[in-house]
């Protein structure tokens, strides 16, 4: 399979949304409380599965790379001041949903959620369950750092219900571990795989980032040699995005030790071919997966969703966003929880949800968004599954943006026909700018996105 048409990236090289929700974050505004009861009526009318997130905001050191909404103390004492607004948080939520919503999935993200001692992160996950209804077949996974980790902790993980880890990695090379303030050497890192596997974990994801200083494919190579001998089940390959008006610890980024745009499109070329060469299949954007993976199964039996927290096998699941900055989709909206903690404590200290932002969608929003989800997901879009979807008439609808998609059909990126657009290999890579010809808000958005590839 080939994916890789340099000339095409370079053609296509824009910057653009990364869809995990359409319409995008940046869209978002004023949202109240009000707003987002009524949208729970209608999800406890639909009885739509339950997808949890936690936000754990802290992390003790800080990745120059970073671009997330963190909170950086070396203090264990912060934590429970935040646990205890958000277990208030979780009694407020759950008083609005009824008890008929199964819990499909739960995610602790952050920050680094096992800044948390054990003993909170098990804390943490019976407050969930006893306030929500939780499944047994459920997904429930967390984003580790393999630095703070050992036996024990995994213990607590699995105690807690977890059992899908997802690792930060980014690159085993020393230079570019010190270069970027994240130094975690191979052996920490296998440990923890195998003392998961050995807990029973089901899946285990491996998040890398291609673009950091000191990077090149030479040094890339043997990460990639490292990341196949443990042979996660997940791998994420993620676009160093260098925004330093935009990310504070970026600013502690030497540029002249950045990789330069040819050597980071080689890095990724290489990747790529490695990563399809060890058998994994490329589910899209920068997701690849084992074929036996959920995750690619889903892809194949066309029942992948994208969301907050990337490719997911849930489609229908309505998130519960619980914690600092937390965005969460209910009912026919998307809301957003403050970002500034002191906000977000204040907010819970009154009694109230710390919701702050949001967007009710509506019905062009729902149309688009199911167009955009089929592209980036399936690769494939038949006109006739949205217009029984919505009833509409696809080519008249979208007759502008058919019109527009006309220069990567004849560049080879898709094949556009009377009934259907198949994405063919070529474009692939560059789902997000096919996408793009189908968001409405985009003319009109001021907000900086990162490059496509
Ligand atoms: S990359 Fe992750 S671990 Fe590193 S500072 Fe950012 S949130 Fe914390």
């Amino acid at each position: 399979m080939s994916l890789f048409d340099t000339a095409l990236i370079k053609k296509y090289d824009h910057s653009g949304p990364r869809y995990t929700s359409y319409p995008t974050a940046n869209n978002f505004s004023e949202f109240s409380i009000n707003e987002y009861q009524a949208q729970v009526e209608i999800s406890n009318q639909n009885k739509r599965a339950i997808s949890l997130y936690c936000h754990i905001p802290f992390c003790d050191t800080v990745c120059y790379y970073c671009g997330c909404n963190k909170v950086v103390t070396k203090d264990k004492t912060k934590a429970e001041p935040y646990l205890q607004r958000l277990f208030q948080e979780i009694e407020l939520q759950a008083e609005l949903f009824d008890q008929n919503h199964q819990v499909a999935q739960m995610h602790f993200g952050g920050g680094t959620p096992t800044f948390l001692s054990n003993e909170q992160i098990i804390r943490l996950s019976e407050k969930l369950q006893e306030a929500f209804n939780f499944s047994d077949k459920g997904e429930y996974s967390i984003e580790i750092d393999p630095r703070g980790v050992d036996e024990d902790t995994i213990k607590a993980l699995a105690k807690a219900r977890f059992n899908r880890v997802s690792l930060g990695v980014q690159d085993f090379d020393m230079d570019v571990q010190k270069a970027v303030n994240r130094v975690q050497s191979f052996a920490q890192t296998k440990a923890v795989v195998d003392l998961s596997r050995a807990h029973g974990f089901k899946s285990i994801s491996i998040d890398l980032i291609y673009g950091l200083p000191k990077q090149s494919v030479q040094s890339f190579e043997a990460t990639l040699e490292k990341v196949a001998e443990l042979r996660p089940d997940r791998i994420s390959l993620f676009n160093y995005a260098h925004l330093p008006e935009l990310f504070k610890p970026q600013r502690r980024i030497n540029i002249l030790e950045l990789p330069s745009a040819d050597e980071k499109l080689a890095i990724f070329k290489f990747s790529m071919d490695f990563l399809l060469d060890q058998g994994y299949v490329y589910i899209g954007m920068d997701h690849f997966a084992l074929p036996q993976d959920p995750l690619a199964i889903a892809q194949q039996q066309g029942e992948l969703y994208r969301n907050f927290q990337g490719y997911s096998t849930h489609a229908q699941c309505d998130i519960v966003g619980l914690g600092l900055s937390a965005i969460g989709q209910v009912g026919d909206s998307f809301s957003q929880n403050e970002k500034d903690i002191v906000r977000y404590y204040a907010a819970l200290d009154a009694g109230k949800l710390p919701i702050i932002k949001g967007q009710v969608i509506n019905e062009d929003d729902k149309i688009r968004r199911a167009v955009i989800m089929d592209l980036i997901c399936h690769f494939q879009l038949d006109f006739a599954s949205i217009e029984w979807g919505f009833g509409i008439q696809f080519k008249s609808y979208f007759a502008d943006e058919l019109l527009r998609l006309g220069e990567m059909d004849a560049d080879g990126l898709l094949a556009l026909n009377e009934n259907s657009i198949q994405v063919l290999d070529k474009g692939k890579l560059l789902i997000r700018n096919i996408c793009m010809v189908f968001d409405a808000y985009l003319a009109t958005s001021k907000t900086q996105f990162s490059k496509t590839i």
